[in-house]
């Protein structure tokens, strides 16, 4: 199996469709701990902590990585982590957790459709990887 950082160097960014839009639409299942009308949050497959969760736009809007983010995505990257302070919540992170977003290649990233990853339930490190 391909290391997260192989995964990332091979992932192509570009407006194709992505996984994410097939978990959106229920085609493919995954665990969702938290839905409205604009953010879906739902648990990663391959989980770096204890809690491990990926909360994205339902529509991306152009949204493929942070470094495309334009004044009109404000509300939707506020939203975002806003939502993800939620979850925390409500996932038991009272002792902290951590927030990542992976943009481009040199950054990790492996899906472009923008996500924030909600980590928490273990002692984070600094510096990251
Ligand atoms: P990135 O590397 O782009 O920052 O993060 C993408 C994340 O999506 C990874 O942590 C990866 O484990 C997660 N992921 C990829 N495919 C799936 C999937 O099919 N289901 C779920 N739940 N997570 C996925």
């Amino acid at each position: 199996m391909a290391s997260k950082k192989e995964a990332a160097l091979a992932a192509t960014p570009s407006d194709s469709p992505t996984i994410f839009d097939m978990i959106i639409s229920k085609e493919i299942p995954s665990t969702v701990v938290y839905e409205d009308d604009k953010v879906l949050a739902f648990r990663d497959i391959t989980p770096q902590g204890p809690v491990h969760i990926l909360l994205i736009p339902k529509v991306r809007d152009g949204l493929t990585g942070l470094c495309k983010a334009e004044e009109r995505h404000i509300d939707i990257l506020g939203r975002l982590l806003y939502t993800a302070k939620l979850v925390a919540k409500q996932e038991g992170l009272d002792e902290g957790f951590r927030i990542v977003i992976n943009d481009g290649p040199q950054g990790c990233q492996s899906v472009y459709h923008l996500h924030v990853h909600l980590i928490g339930g273990r002692q984070m490190n600094w510096p990251p990887g």
